[in-house]
């Protein structure tokens, strides 16, 4: 049918049949590259559509480690020492397509017990208490085994004691990899990965953001000083960069180019973080490392001070 009309039109008049053919395929890659292209990185804003969930190493005193939770609802903590890492990221996947892991049971079934110990805590709301975590004893484990690992050290999990609250919270659960140093690998200690996972089964990679230097944030006090001032521009988790005004104020940083007003704005795809509101409009390539800005966004903005990033892993 389309071919008769296309044959008569070309025997009506040849040149309206070619922009006719040619409009058409305009039309058509449109449709392809606008299906197909679509952005890696989205901005979420989180006071929104999700419950908080903060947690920070707030000591090191080997074997154990000392973690704070920050949670804006009731929340459970639960800890895995020696957590088979390809179960773990086989449950992730498993959360992307059918099964929800919004309890610590659910974690739990999607592992397959695959880890060594487990502890856990009750988090009462915006109540930062630290909670140690340590392997028992008679666990008998002295390391997790020559690097690459087949377990992690620690997974900390976190999420919403109510069941009410998992109904109401796009962000259902947190899960953080840590390490922790042993005998046989003394890398310092650290969260490796955070997880954060949604009901309706996406999960974001948390990405650190590299602030501009000379900052007074202090160190982990896990961090030796050698690996201190290589780490120095690794600073501020984005789930992490939001504090009491107090302590924004004294951790303020200074921006890179005036010097003068406080670093706001994370340049993509390199994540430096050195730009004021001010200066930024006049950046078409990071002034730190020369990259093009294919996307920006600031940490706090005026109308909406809870603004975070992720990484969003696309899935089709
Ligand atoms: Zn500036
Ligand atoms: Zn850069």
């Amino acid at each position: 049918m389309a071919a008769v009309f296309l044959v008569t039109l070309y025997e009506y008049s040849p040149l309206f049949y070619i922009t006719v053919v040619f409009v058409c395929f305009l039309v058509t890659s449109g449709l392809v590259l606008g299906g197909c292209c679509r952005p890696a990185i989205q901005l979420l804003s989180l006071s929104k559509e999700g419950t908080d969930f903060g947690l920070e190493i707030t000591l090191l005193s080997l074997p154990g480690i000392t973690l704070t939770p920050d949670c804006l609802e009731d929340c459970v903590l639960t800890c895995y020492w020696g957590c088979n890492v390809q179960k773990l990221h086989e449950a992730l996947q498993k959360h992307v397509y059918c099964f929800r892991i919004s309890t610590p049971q659910a974690l739990e079934d999607a592992l397959y017990d695959q880890y060594l110990y487990r502890q856990q805590y009750f988090i009462h709301k915006n109540d930062k208490e630290e909670k140690y975590c340590q392997l028992p004893e008679d666990a008998q484990v002295v390391d997790f085994g020559p690097v690459p690992r087949l377990c992690y050290p620690l997974i900390a999990l976190l999420t919403l004691a109510d069941e009410e609250d998992r109904e109401i919270y796009d962000i259902i659960s947190m899960v953080a990899v840590i390490h922790v140093p042993d005998e046989s690998y003394r890398l310092s200690c650290r969260i490796l990965y955070q997880y954060l996972l949604l009901a309706q089964g996406q999960y974001h990679d948390l990405k650190q953001l590299f602030m501009s230097a000379n900052s007074p944030t202090p160190p982990s006090r896990g961090t030796s000083p050698d690996e201190r001032s290589t780490d120095r521009s690794l600073l501020e988790k984005a789930g992490l960069a939001e504090d009491e005004p107090e302590l924004h104020e004294e951790n303020s940083k200074d921006c890179v180019v005036c010097q003068n007003g406080t670093v706001n704005w994370v340049l993509l795809p390199c994540r430096h973080t050195c730009l004021c509101d001010g200066c930024i409009k006049y950046f078409q390539q990071c002034p730190m490392c020369r990259q093009f800005v294919q996307e920006s966004f600031p940490l706090c903005s005026k109308k909406d001070p809870r603004t975070f990033a992720y990484s969003n892993k696309e899935r089709s």
